[in-house]
């Protein structure tokens, strides 16, 4: 039963979608319905009409499942003591599981498994401070930009490093599968601290990358921060939204922050899924209600 109410809200916010290019809730769909729409009803071939087969099945088995990260607070926060996560994205992933009328799953995802689990469909979309690239648009679809951060460096106090110029001949950590090291360089180079020659960032590779810095790759935040504190990397590169955790006592910001960074909410490569989140997303920045998550949650 709950399973049907679900489904007819689901399609109620279907309806109100493609009669209004902005389905947001139920009380929207409502609204539309009252209205002398198109009567929707509540079966599954009928969403798989509207929206196809990928937002069908979401809305069949009853839950949206979601990649977020655990330890960005503002964005993808998880609380240990009572396992609830908090912040902009799991605002946002509520957001579309509330128009899809199904419940939420989170999961929590490193930038080193996001993709995999996207890929193997443990999850239906990634909202996980992913930075919109060109490559990787080619392996999946990411909605317009919900967000906009930019890479920094978090070095301890007792290095002596204040900016760029200070990072020249060091080893920084940057998480596998980021874009931090590639960005790193650019900077260098955009600053006229290292050649630019050898440098391509379509092809960039940090383990290969010797030339002015060098980088160690870790499989997650933790692991950088304290192979910082060890000495076994002079820096920690990542996006600002995601050191802010780690910049503790005795560790300060470089002066420099570059390359900004477009987060966007990632699904599979031409799921119909896709075209119903973007839908959703430019609503939400239009009507400000993106906004209102970047205020609650004391971004910028
Ligand atoms: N936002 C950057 C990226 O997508 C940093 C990595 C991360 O999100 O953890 O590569």
């Amino acid at each position: 039963m709950k399973k049907l109410t679900k489904v007819f809200a689901a399609v109620m916010a279907a309806s109100a979608l493609l009669l209004t290019g902005c389905g947001d809730s139920a009380q929207d769909a409502g609204a539309s319905a009252s209205a002398g729409s198109e009567t929707a009803s509540a079966d599954n071939s009928s969403s798989e009409e509207q929206y196809g087969p990928d937002v069908a099945a979401i809305i069949d088995r009853g839950v949206l499942r979601v990649g977020v990260k655990n330890a960005v607070v503002g964005f993808g926060f998880q609380d240990t003591l009572t396992g609830e996560y908090s912040g902009m994205e799991i605002s946002i992933a509520e957001k579309i599981a509330e128009s899809l009328g199904v419940d939420i799953e989170f999961t929590t995802v490193t930038a080193a498994t996001r993709t995999e689990l996207l890929d193997s469909g443990d999850i239906d979309c990634v909202l996980a401070t992913f930075t919109i690239t060109d490559e990787r648009k080619e392996s999946w679809d990411f909605s317009t930009p919900y967000y906009t951060d930019y890479v920094s460096v978090l070095v301890e106090d007792s290095s002596g490093i204040t900016d760029l110029s200070g990072l020249k001949d060091k080893t920084v950590g940057v998480s596998s599968g980021s874009t931090s090291a590639r960005s790193l360089v650019s900077a260098m180079i955009d600053a006229g601290l290292i050649s630019g020659d050898g440098f391509d960032p379509e092809t960039f590779d940090p383990a290969l990358w010797t030339t002015g810095v060098s980088f160690r790759q870790y499989d997650d935040y933790p692991a950088i921060s304290t192979a910082l504190s060890a000495g076994e990397v002079d820096a920690f590169c990542v996006d600002k939204s995601i050191l802010a955790v780690y910049n503790t006592e005795g560790r300060s910001y470089i002066q420099d922050q570059f390359s900004p960074q477009e987060y966007g909410v990632a699904t599979t490569k031409g799921s119909d899924f896709s075209a119903y989140v973007e839908n959703l997303i430019d609503q939400w920045l239009e009507d400000g209600t993106i906004q209102g998550f970047i205020e609650e949650n004391n971004l910028q």
